[in-house]
């Protein structure tokens, strides 16, 4: 049972048609990694279609004041993600470093380990991590008053719904994200507002928050978050080049897997697991003090958040998924820069309004704590 009661979330798609027709407001949307390799599917294209650029298009067809992208913020998350990986790493913080950017997750950590609410990371989610930014940094960039933009987010996950209400996720009290709508209601939505979504054009995502790289693409699939992680400690760590930025046994459908990166010396193990029995497998051998790992993935939906709740359903075929994960790698291997620590807009943000990476700003904005509760 998913752990955030996400299948009793109502819908938000009244509510997106709402503020598209409100002239006052400035409606932007995000989407996540993994709807570009599946929307195709509810328009009869093969499993495994790239459709990013004419997803971007239909999106504007709606009538979104623009149109970004949830990897930019990934690439953010891996920032500061592997800041505070290196930081437990050098100066006896607690490792194993879990990831934290799928909600059921992080609920399933809180209700049935409460005793290990010290090693997830402290970041946000990814688009929670967008709508902070689209909120204080695009609001001062533009010119426009937060309290006009209504965030979006096209999520392939249900439990994002109940996440972005979380009170530990909020900015100044106010929601990051104001609305979240699934895979398949966006393709809903499009055939309700009679878009043919084959014939549209491939467009660009706006910028600045629309810039991303391979390594945020991955995201999107199981493995895929601490190998973009990888990507950027390991030159940071080394102060080297990572010619070879593919770590193949992270990748995979398998339920547990493991790679081990030897990094100034030192063997760094690397553990990742998808499904929450496999993940409390993980967490069960924290707690008797006998994980090896320095660093753990964990996402609730098998495979990742390409077979996410709110995705096209394959009813079991498994074809399916696995089609959409090669073209997870197929997006990652076509971009020019493949590791977030290189993405230039993230850079430019840093620079001109954050500051530091894991600085003061930073983790007013992109971190964030965790709850014990009842054990259920
Ligand atoms: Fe949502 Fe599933 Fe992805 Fe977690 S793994 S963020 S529950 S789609």
């Amino acid at each position: 049972v998913c752990p955030t009661a996400a299948l009793t979330q109502i819908s938000h798609v009244a509510k997106v048609w709402e503020a598209l027709s409100d002239p006052d407001k400035f409606v932007i949307v995000q989407t996540a990694p993994a709807i570009r390799v599946a929307l195709g599917e509810k328009f009869g294209m093969e499993p495994g279609t790239i459709v990013t650029g004419k997803m971007v298009a239909a999106l504007r067809r709606l009538g979104f004041d623009k149109v970004f992208d949830t990897d930019f913020a990934a690439d953010v998350t891996i920032l500061e993600e592997a800041h505070e990986f290196i930081d437990r790493l050098q100066n006896g913080g607690r490792l194993p470093i879990l990831t934290s950017c799928c909600p059921s997750w992080v609920k399933f950590i809180e209700h049935q380990f409460p005793d290990l609410l010290d090693i997830p990371s402290t970041c946000k989610s990814p688009h929670i991590m967008f709508g902070t930014i689209a909120k204080t940094y695009l609001a001062d960039k533009m010119g426009i008053d937060p309290e006009k933009i209504v965030v979006v987010s096209v999520m392939p996950c249900l439990a994002k719904k109940y996440e972005v209400v979380r009170p530990e996720l909020q900015h100044e009290g106010k929601k990051n994200v104001d609305l979240v709508i699934t895979t398949r209601e966006l393709a809903d939505m499009l055939l309700e507002a009679g878009i043919d979504f084959a014939s549209l054009p491939d467009e660009d995502f706006d910028n600045p928050l629309g810039e991303s790289t391979g390594a945020s693409v991955i995201f999107g699939t199981t493995g895929g978050v601490i190998e973009a992680a990888l990507r950027t400690a390991y030159e940071w760590l080394t102060n080297e080049t990572l010619e070879d930025v593919e770590f193949h046994s992270v990748r995979g459908l398998d339920g547990l897997k493991e790679a081990t990166v030897n990094i100034n010396g030192e063997e760094i193990r690397i553990g990742v697991a998808h499904g929450l029995g496999n993940a409390r497998k993980l967490l069960e051998s924290i707690q008797k003090g006998e994980s090896r790992y320095h660093a753990i993935e964990i996402m609730a939906c098998p495979g990742g958040c390409i077979d996410g709740g709110g995705q096209p359903y394959h009813f079991g075929n498994l074809e399916i998924v696995k089609k959409r994960m090669e073209a997870i790698y197929t997006e990652d291997r076509n971009k020019k820069i493949r590791k977030s620590h290189e993405n230039p807009e993230v850079l430019k943000m840093y620079k001109e309004y954050i500051g530091e990476v894991g600085g003061e700003k930073a983790h007013e904005l992109l971190h964030t704590h965790y709850t014990k509760r009842e054990k259920i």
